[in-house]
């Protein structure tokens, strides 16, 4: 009965999703998005629509755990569909356990919301707190419809494939990380009420593969910041051993080692084929998602989420090649082509960064150095890469390739008048 009222509530908020884009529009109620927190309340002290779900999702959190996870997010029910839909066909990915589980969604959120957001907010103070619900609008912070599929192709669909229960919750999910601290925190949680025979059913069905049966026979209770209250557990349990149960904080039994990382869990036999550890693989698993997810994020208008969901997967791939593949060339082989990819792309993201940083600084030489090998690396054409070396060309006086790179941008970009103006400025000097 719970895990039909917990289905027929990730189905609700499909259609509140798409009733807030299509019915109700943006007029009052704008961008619903968990970054809005940090891009609008951390940045600039508004407080819109976004910024209160996060408050709300964290006193929620306080109190039951991490309740909107397992019963109001739409890319967590995307990942539960996909798991149902890979059994359907017979395929029963293995959930792959990692240090990086703890530690990397923590790293996206520090990394890309929290500290450039209150690098902003201490280097410009807030002129005040002003709510604003219906900025910005809907679609201000998410990807246009080929990124936005892909994304929810790789973080929802692929991600499951590869690392098994909620991939991208367990390795990426910036906001999970957020509801962390108050998870840990929480009131309500599932606890041993004694009775347990071990058969290690709770783990094997936990959606988002903690080993409940060892934290409820290890600590008394589920202590993992990556449970999403959704009750799995205890519905499932043949022995009733395991209730969602509130006790004060005053009488909490918080121990710090409850919620360290912990190589000894997922040993019981019946449940240790569905879990693969990583533990040992971790101090290169870390570095690879690293190289791979800044090589590519930004590229191609790709955002954080599937710039690194496709470098998590790449790295699992790269770390668990052996086992896969026996054939060693073969296995060369696919690691040396993720690894070009990966290069090439990380020379081109470089290439970007250091000829615009130059252009800004007016040394056109280096500058065009760096942009022309990005244009000629980069498989999309970008306008503004044109645009500017037509610039640094007509200041250095190389009319041919100023015109030239005019000519591009303006094919690129019909509709913008800059390449127009940069071409009178050109035919002016000739
Ligand atoms: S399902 Fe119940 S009996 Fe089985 S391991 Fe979990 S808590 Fe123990
Ligand atoms: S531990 Fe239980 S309540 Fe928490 S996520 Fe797993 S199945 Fe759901």
């Amino acid at each position: 009965m719970i895990q039909k009222l917990r289905i027929a509530s990730l189905i609700g908020i499909q259609f509140l999703i798409l009733a807030h884009i299509y019915i109700f529009g943006d007029e009052i109620i704008g961008s619903l998005d968990f970054q809005e927190f940090f891009h609008a309340f951390v940045k600039y002290g508004i407080i819109n629509a976004g910024a209160i779900l996060v408050i709300l999702a964290f006193v929620i959190t306080l109190i039951f755990g991490r309740f909107f996870c397992g019963w109001a997010c739409h890319f967590g029910a995307v990942q539960e569909l996909s798991w149902w839909l890979l059994k359907k066909m017979g395929i029963t990915p293995t959930t792959l356990n990692s240090s990086l589980v703890t530690i990397f969604p923590l790293f996206i959120l520090l990394n890309f919301y929290l500290a450039p957001n209150l690098a902003h907010a201490l280097s410009s103070p807030w002129e005040g707190v002003s709510i604003s619900l219906g900025m910005p609008e809907i679609w201000a912070f998410l990807p246009g419809f080929v990124i936005g599929t892909l994304t929810f192709l790789v973080d929802g669909f692929l991600i499951v494939y590869f690392l098994g229960r909620k991939g991208f919750c367990r390795f990426l999910c910036p906001w999970g990380a957020f509801l962390k601290l108050p998870n840990s925190l929480a009131m309500f949680k599932v606890r041993n009420i004694g009775g347990c025979q071990n058969c290690g059913n709770c783990t094997s069905e936990c959606p988002i593969g903690i080993d409940v049966s060892y934290e409820i026979n290890n600590y008394g209770k589920v202590t993992n910041t990556n449970c999403t209250s959704c009750l799995v557990c205890t519905e499932g349990c043949p022995s009733s051993a395991i209730s969602y149960k509130w006790v004060s904080p005053m009488n909490e039994n918080f121990q710090l080692k409850h919620y360290g990382i912990n190589r000894d869990m997922f040993k019981l036999s019946k449940i240790a084929d569905k879990f693969q550890s990583l533990h040992s693989r971790d101090f290169l698993f870390l570095p690879l998602i690293l190289i791979f997810g800044f090589a590519i994020d930004g590229l191609y208008g790709m955002g954080h989420f599937l710039s690194f969901g496709i470098a998590v997967i790449a790295s699992v791939q790269v770390i668990t090649l052996k086992e896969k593949i026996q054939h060693s060339k073969v296995r060369n082989l696919m690691i040396g082509m993720i690894f070009i990819v990966i290069i090439w792309h990380g020379v081109i993201k470089f290439s970007i960064w250091q000829g615009l940083e130059q252009f800004e600084k007016n040394k056109y030489s280096s500058a065009i150095s760096h942009l022309e090998r990005a244009v000629k690396m980069y498989p999309k054409s970008i306008g503004r890469f044109h645009l500017i070396l037509g610039q640094m060309y007509m200041e250095t006086g190389e009319v041919e390739k100023a015109m030239a790179h005019a000519i591009r941008a303006q094919n690129i970009n019909p509709k913008h008048d800059a390449p127009v103006e940069l071409l009178k400025k050109i035919n002016a000097l000739e």
